[in-house]
């Protein structure tokens, strides 16, 4: 039989209890009376009542009244009553010194017959309550911090605080295999087949090895945020028939040294054993950052060390073990350089943003479980979410099911869906935010603004809708529809901080006062900028350099990676951009302003304008001049 072992915290529980146990048990009903010496000496010594005295430990005296003498004191056949006769003593005294008290006795007793004279014992005992004051509260810290140990090792899921540097992953096996397979992932199709490739190189080994090629070691999946890359190692976990080892980066960091490094150890202990088998570590930038030489802090040793660990257990499992690594993050920038070399994480699989096509199929994974109407459009929906991530989709599914739950509708409709992509671009309505017509008027000039501009700006994206209403922490908002572009050209970068500056601008113009409501466009605008001038090499000035460091190591250090001069000129160029970008917004305002006035006017009275109101006011927007926007 499996005999369960009893936890060593359960014995802590245990000891403690019966400490409690002995202290209640040698407290309780066993209280002498304490008296002064002043009533010993007055009622109970001077009656001649003492049958013996005990001092102990030099501390407490501990007084024996005669058994046969009682009648005498009051005190005494009170306390008969209560404990009986003399076998047990009736009073005791605190003793301040022992010497003193031997003195007074002495003084006290001088006229007394030598028969009558009591003399003292000195016992040595053992003393349960001073063992206790002392040893109670150690044993109340000690459990208090078995208390947090618990917790925290309980987060890691290592079992008891015993074995917290055991790896703390999660084991999916052929029996406990997860529901999630390739048919929940949709797009992704150049990952999937890599992937899958790795599958059949755990299945199938011998295709690969009888033509000598080795199996790869480790894979690394690198994209954007809620791109896929957990669901794709979830996907394996369920498609493939070994064993798959599951567990996040940070896991491996404890507050403890040496606690990280053993529990790599472990995991690459348990995986060999579970040869062929898969390990999957999520968050790898969480151990897997570059190590910094001049790590003039000390601060990241611990990391470090797991670090060194796990570049060490992947060179010591041989080639064709049946192990293989997937690790996933976002910031393959920053890791360490080691982690990717071959021999290691080797194999890059890159996860993109979806296209249009991809996110329909996503579209179409998420809405199975939802009750749909029937004027459902996936095409466009998906064209008017773009650089919406996997995740950003599933969240849009959930909130629209929720929106229509919410109208206790029975199905979920397209305008659902509409309300759904808003709430999660913008955040919510608060349509009682602004309580003032002085401010709706500065606000709906201020979106006024940026739409006139980018109406008849060339490379500013499709203009939707623009809105009065507060969402979240904006007070008003222009909805355009970006086109799906990997490249942005100086005239669009030009055009697009132009049409943030329009806002501000139209304030300028019609109230000849400006607002605080600029913030946001502003600190866009100036980021833009300095993006241009000093990553980008988009400033005739200060020519094709730049100041970018993919490694991300300029971030941690206090100087700049150029000199003062460059610096001021830097400083010098965004300037100039900003303000000639400022003052064409101006003119092309002033040249429409009669447009600005008439949007202004309907937005105040609609508070949210569409896109054939706006063609109403402004024209048809001249496609020629949009490039190639989507519509
Ligand atoms: P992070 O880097 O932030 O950890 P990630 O790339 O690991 O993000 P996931 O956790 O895999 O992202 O994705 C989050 C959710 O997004 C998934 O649970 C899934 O619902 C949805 N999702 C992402 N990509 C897809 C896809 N290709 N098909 C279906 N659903 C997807």
């Amino acid at each position: 039989m499996n005999k369960k072992k009893k936890s060593p915290v359960l014995w802590l529980y245990l000891l403690l209890f019966s400490i409690l146990l002995i202290s209640f048990l040698t407290n309780t009903g066993n209280k002498i009376p304490e008296i002064s010496w002043l009533e010993f000496e007055r009622d109970i010594l001077s009656q001649n009542d003492v049958e013996k005295i005990e001092v102990i430990n030099q501390s407490v005296a501990l007084i024996y009244i005669k058994s046969e003498e009682g009648s005498g004191s009051e005190i005494k056949s009170l306390q008969d009553r209560f404990y009986g006769s003399a076998s047990r003593p009736q009073y005791s005294i605190r003793l301040g010194s022992l010497e003193n008290f031997e003195k007074k006795l002495d003084e006290a007793q001088k006229d007394f017959a030598p028969e009558d004279q009591v003399q003292i014992r000195y016992v040595d005992r053992f003393e349960w309550s001073a063992f206790l004051s002392w040893i109670m509260p150690l044993a109340f810290l000690f459990l208090i911090w078995i208390f947090i140990l618990g917790r925290m090792t309980s987060r890691g899921r290592a079992g008891s605080m015993f074995n917290f540097t055991k790896s703390t992953a999660k084991l999916t096996t052929k029996e406990t295999k997860s529901s999630i397979t390739f048919d929940d992932v949709a797009g992704l199709k150049e990952a999937k087949t890599e992937i899958m490739e790795i599958v059949d190189f755990l299945k199938n080994p011998e295709h690969y090895t009888r033509l000598g090629a080795k199996i790869p070691k480790g894979v690394m999946l690198v994209g954007p945020p809620g791109t896929g890359k957990t669901l794709l190692a979830k996907a394996v976990a369920g498609e493939a028939q070994v064993p798959f080892f599951f567990l996040s980066g940070s896991e491996f960091v404890e507050m403890f040294v040496g606690v990280g490094a053993s529990r790599v150890r472990d995991l690459f202990k348990q995986a060999k054993e579970h040869a062929p088998s898969i390990v999957f570590i999520d968050e790898i930038d969480a151990v897997g950052r570059a190590r910094n030489r001049a790590n003039v802090f000390q601060a990241n040793d611990e990391r470090e060390n797991t670090l060194n660990q796990l570049l060490a257990e992947l060179d010591g499992f041989g080639v064709n073990t049946g192990v293989i690594v997937l690790a996933a993050t976002n910031r393959a920038d920053i890791l360490d350089k080691a982690l990717l070399r071959p021999g290691r994480f080797d194999r890059h699989i890159y996860l993109e943003l979806p296209s249009q096509k991809e996110r329909m199929e996503i579209f179409k994974v998420h809405i199975r479980p939802l009750k749909l109407a029937a004027d459902i459009d996936l095409e466009n929906l998906s064209k008017l979410c773009p650089g919406f991530s996997g995740a950003d989709i599933a969240n849009i599914c959930n909130e629209a099911a929720l929106i229509a739950a919410r109208k206790k509708s029975d199905k979920v409709c397209q305008a659902d869906f509409m309300r759904a992509r808003d709430r999660i671009v913008g955040g919510i309505e608060r349509k009682n935010k602004i309580t003032s017509a002085k401010e709706k008027e500065i606000i709906a000039y201020h979106e006024a603004g940026h739409a006139v501009s980018s109406w008849h700006l060339k490379h500013v994206d499709s203009l939707m809708k623009v809105s009065i209403i507060p969402r979240g922490k904006s007070l008003g908002s222009a909805w355009y529809l970006p086109e799906e572009r990997q490249i942005v050209t100086k005239s669009q970068f030009i055009d697009q901080i132009c049409a943030s500056l329009g806002g501000r601008v139209a304030e300028e113009i019609v109230f000849g006062d400006v607002s605080s409501g600029a913030l946001d466009d502003l600190e866009k605008v100036t980021k833009q900028a300095y993006n241009m001038v000093a990553y980008l090499g988009l400033d005739e000035e200060i020519g094709p350099i730049s100041f970018y460091d993919s490694t991300g190591k300029n971030e941690q250090m206090l100087v700049k990676p150029y000199s003062e001069e460059m610096a001021q000129r830097i400083d010098r160029e965004v300037h100039k951009l900003v303000t000639t970008a400022y003052e064409r917004t101006r003119e092309l305002l002033m040249e429409h302003r009669d447009e600005l006035e008439a949007l202004t006017r309907l937005l105040i009275k609609k508070e949210v304008v569409d896109k054939d109101d706006l063609e109403e006011i402004m024209g048809k927007r001249n496609t020629s001049l949009q490039g190639e926007s989507v519509r």
